[in-house]
């Protein structure tokens, strides 16, 4: 059976030959197939409109219909060129194969391409195909050559397969975490400010706060202690750790002081490292455990920045340990015992893990015993994993986990390294108990991440609805006319003085507009008040997601059902 990414790449060639009889001026270029579909590039000097996709898409299913036979032949380089005399694209294409390499072209129809290979056999077994979308590319990625157009589509085994993709898309558009910034009014990327640095607005900063605060939570709980370290600091220091060789490219400045050069911080690590080298440590002081919400700052190319999941500057819920090599098997698998419970308390279920080694040109002879950490942990919890040869850090092996949203994306957060090169490298030592001097073993470890992406695939996971627990505004308090509104401010206050978030709606608005308001802004209770209700001392709850009307409940059992909820992180 064809694979998708073969039956993808034929699409490409169904567009290809279509562009061709609908737009003969437009020049091919390249055309693969990537997640989820593919695209093909090319050079035309008019824009692609909707109405032009309309009409490729319409030809495109006429030579599906027809079902052309792949034909494939080898040709000579000289060939090659001539075949394509009138497509420079092409030309170079065909000049670049490297010597002895076969040289092959496919044809459907009445369209012949020059390509590699990887198709289905014949255009029929495309059974359901749409194009998405348009967008520039430079030819070769390079922004000094041409700026081409980049038709991108889909294509599936069915068109059942498509209907559920697009139903997919649209669900994920709807979660768009960028979107849902803006309308929640969480947070923005400022022009004036530069890209991909973040604004947490009041609303996103209450709920870093409450993450922020859990994971402290169970940092102090397996004693880890606290650190605080600057945010510039001389290149020397990252000349020892070896950043400036190994990730300049991702380094921000230098800034030139009183001639001294400093570089804005991309990691955490050299600076917690001082820490435990400001003083000498002793075999009874490891393992010692030093945690930081530390920012940082890394550089990103412009086209890739995107939301809160590509950013510029970030902060991680960072940690390093140092410990004895014969502790290192222990103090992972408490970092790994962490990240699940951080996982699981906001309603994460299916990960995935990688056991990342180090690049062969990296390795030494302590990369086994990293990896051997890393294999036992995951043995020793029962968590299947795969291995990414060359994916570690330049200084070890590590654990990556991916977790699967509540739409089944995946996400890269959390990771825990070995380290035996930093210590090395700042000559790091511990007093052992035989009176020797001996060189500690060191884990990075960051699970949520960086705070600014794991908020972006909470948003998306939740949709923008948040559990009570982590909800910027867990209750809006609406009175039904202004002679509640003081017993609206009454509830209010009690429930503000019991540490709950909550906000009264002081608008002129009927209650239907309030109700409309308050949903669209996914709060997770509203409490009605009325002439009943303020006589009473109680409040109308609706919740959000659920239908039908309840009976007024006292403000006291609103809030004992509100603290459960909290607590249960439900
Ligand atoms: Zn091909
Ligand atoms: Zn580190």
């Amino acid at each position: 059976m064809t694979s998708l990414a073969d039956l993808r790449h034929t699409a490409a060639h169904v567009l290809a030959y279509a562009v061709q009889d609908c737009f003969p001026e437009a020049k091919p270029t390249i055309g693969p197939s990537i997640e989820n579909g593919f695209y093909y590039d090319f050079d035309r000097p008019e824009a692609f409109t909707p109405e032009d996709l309309e009409r490729l898409e319409r030809r495109m299913d006429e030579i599906v219909k027809a079902n052309y036979p792949m034909k494939g032949r080898v040709v000579t380089r000289a060939e090659a060129i001539e075949h394509f005399r009138d497509n420079p694209y092409k030309v170079e294409l065909a000049r670049d194969i490297p010597e002895g390499e076969p040289i092959t072209l496919y044809t459907i129809g009445e369209f012949t391409d020059l390509c590699r290979g990887g198709h289905a056999p014949s255009t029929g077994e495309i059974g359901a195909l749409k194009l998405m979308n348009v967008a520039g590319a430079y030819w070769r990625g390079d922004e000094h050559n041409p700026m081409l157009q980049r038709i991108y589509g889909t294509a599936w085994n069915s068109q059942k397969e498509l209907d559920d993709y697009l139903a997919f898309l649209d669900e994920a558009a709807k979660r768009d975490h960028r979107k849902l910034g803006a309308e929640l009014d969480l947070f923005s990327v400022e022009e004036d400010a530069g890209g991909g640095l973040i604004f947490w607005h009041p609303k996103g900063a209450i709920m870093r706060q409450i993450v922020e605060r859990f994971i402290a939570e169970g940092l102090r709980e397996r004693g880890y202690l606290p650190v605080v370290t600057p945010h510039v600091v001389s290149e020397k220091l990252y000349e020892i750790s070896g950043h400036l060789e190994n990730f300049a490219h991702g380094m921000f400045g230098p800034l030139e002081v009183e001639e001294q050069r400093f570089r804005l911080k991309p990691m955490n690590c050299p600076g917690h490292i001082l820490i435990y080298r400001s003083r000498g440590r002793s075999y009874r002081d490891l393992p010692l455990r030093y945690s930081e919400f530390g920012t940082v700052y890394r550089f990103e190319r412009s086209g890739t920045l995107l939301g809160l999941t590509r950013v510029r500057g970030f902060t991680q819920d960072d940690a390093h340990l140092f410990c004895m090599p014969d502790q290192l098997q222990g103090e992972f698998e408490q970092t790994v015992e962490e990240a699940l419970r951080l996982m699981r308390a906001f309603k994460f279920e299916r990960f995935d893990y990688f056991l990342s080694t180090r690049d062969a040109s990296l390795r030494t002879e302590n990369d086994p015993i990293a990896e051997g950490a890393i294999r036992h942990a995951l043995e020793k919890f029962g968590l299947p994993y795969e291995i990414d040869a060359g994916g570690g850090a330049f200084y070890g092996p590590k654990l990556d986990i991916n977790l699967q949203d509540a739409i089944g994306r995946k996400w890269q957060l959390g990771t825990v390294q070995v380290d035996f090169t930093l210590p090395q490298r700042f000559d790091l030592k511990y007093r052992g108990s035989d009176g020797h001097d001996h060189r500690p073993v060191m884990i990075h470890r960051a699970l949520a991440g960086s705070m600014e992406r794991f908020f972006g695939v909470l948003i998306e996971h939740f949709g923008g609805n948040f559990p009570a627990w982590i909800a910027p505004v867990q209750a809006v308090i609406a009175p039904i006319s202004e002679h509640q509104l003081d017993y609206a401010r009454a509830v209010a206050k009690k429930l503000l003085d019991a540490n709950f978030r909550v906000e009264v709606d002081e608008s002129n608005e009927k209650l239907g507009y309030k109700i409309r308001h308050w949903k669209t802004q996914k709060v997770p209770f509203i409490l009605v008040t009325g002439r009943e209700e303020a006589a009473g001392g109680t409040v109308n709850v609706n919740e959000r997601g659920v239908e039908g009307k309840r009976p007024s409940i006292s403000v006291e059992e609103f809030m004992n059902e509100l603290r459960a909820r909290v607590e249960d992180k439900a």
